[in-house]
């Protein structure tokens, strides 16, 4: 097992930056997901850890030796992609022992360790087998016994579950965390799907454009984006956004919108006349059709466009200060479109942002 450490980690390709200093500290045994949108960077970064890709500056410190330099086979570590790359003519049992006899090792070493990630992750029955009369998921848990057998001290997955389908990559989400959870290995998990990140990880690393936005334990950055990237990156449906001006209203201070609605800021501590953005998460605001609010809670009228039911909740949609919003309802039938509602935003779920630097203000 192993600790990464990332100090000042720059990629550049000829003339072109594309990972601009990466400090990033990993511990022994830490499951981390890289997220963000594609082309941020979030390979190059990995590949460089895997040593697939040269370091442009900066130091890598893998189990505490500095491994810049190092051939990707002394790096101890093991590797699944999202095309699982199986030599289709070799069995089940075959591809998983293709690295150990590669290396030469003989069969009464690796044949326990086979057996053991084969039990595992299920595929026993299945050794026998050639890969194409496996399912898609039955193939990448054949990438990931390959991957174990290695007992490398770390593990790097780079969009494993993007080729599966969507019922799939659930099922494969919940196997590779009890995988982890079993292994207790340190894990570096590339994707740019931020359900994947929130469900897995035991840190999310939020990229942008090459550089780190934040870093943080999944509900942390739930519950307390540090700007307006992070905010409406996490979470689906995204969270609502209303842009506007602080001024002071006859009960304190307002967030005037620009079509002339205001929305009261309980507490906020930005000075009159800074330009805001308020953010709420869809789950966080109380729907009603009368007039008023819950008495001393924001409150804002929307007229509702569209109503989208998901079986479990309703998603009504309609727009506030020119931006779209979708507010999550638990009432199946309450609501048609053409409807206008009182939205109530509890203090305790609002978000502020400075427009300008995107940043969380306090
Ligand atoms: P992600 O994995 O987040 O989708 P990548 O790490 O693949 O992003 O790419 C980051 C950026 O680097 C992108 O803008 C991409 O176009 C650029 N890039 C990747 N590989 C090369 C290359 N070999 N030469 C030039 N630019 C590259």
């Amino acid at each position: 097992m192993a600790a990464v450490q990332l100090s000042g980690i720059f990629k550049r390709y000829g003339e072109t930056q594309v990972v601009h200093g990466i400090d990033l500290a990993i511990d022994d045994g830490e499951f981390v997901v890289l997220v963000g949108p594609s082309g941020c960077g979030k390979s190059t970064l990995m590949r460089m850890v895997a040593g697939l890709e040269e370091i442009s500056g900066g130091d890598l410190l893998i189990g505490g030796t500095r491994s810049n330099s190092l051939p990707p086979q002394q790096r101890n570590i093991s590797m699944v992609f999202q095309s699982y790359a199986l030599y289709p003519h070799l069995s089940v049992y075959e591809n998983i022992a293709f690295g150990p006899r590669i290396r030469k090792e003989s069969p009464t070493s690796f044949k326990p360790r086979i057996e053991a990630a084969a039990k595992m992750l299920n595929l026993s029955g299945y050794l026998d087998r050639l890969p194409r009369a496996l399912s898609g998921g039955q193939r990448q848990r054949v990438a990931m016994g390959r991957a174990v057998v290695r007992e490398p001290s770390l593990f790097l997955f780079d969009e494993p579950l993007s080729n599966l389908d969507a019922k799939l990559r659930v099922q494969m989400r919940t196997e590779i965390k009890a995988l982890h959870q079993r292994l207790k290995n340190t894990i570096i998990y590339v994707t740019h799907d931020q359900i994947e990140a929130m469900t897995m990880a035991d840190r999310i690393v939020v990229m942008n454009a090459g550089r780190i936005e934040q870093v943080g334990r999944p509900l942390d950055l739930y519950d307390r984006p540090a700007n307006l990237f992070v905010a409406s990156f996490l979470g689906s449906p995204s969270m609502n956004f209303a842009e506007g001006v602080v001024a002071s209203g006859a009960q304190g201070p307002v967030l005037k919108l620009g079509d002339g609605a205001e929305i009261g800021l309980p507490g906020a501590g930005a000075p009159v006349g800074t330009k805001c953005t308020l953010g709420v998460r869809p789950e966080h605001v109380d729907i009603t059709l009368a007039n008023q609010g819950a008495a001393g809670v924001a409150v804002v009228t929307m007229d509702i466009e569209v109503v989208e039911p998901t079986g479990a909740e309703t998603h009504l949609y309609g727009k506030i200060g020119g931006n779209t919003w979708c507010v999550t309802s638990h009432l199946r039938s309450a609501f048609e479109p053409g409807q206008r509602v009182t939205l109530s935003l509890p203090a305790g779920n609002l978000h502020l942002f400075d427009t300008e630097s995107g940043r969380r203000i306090a």
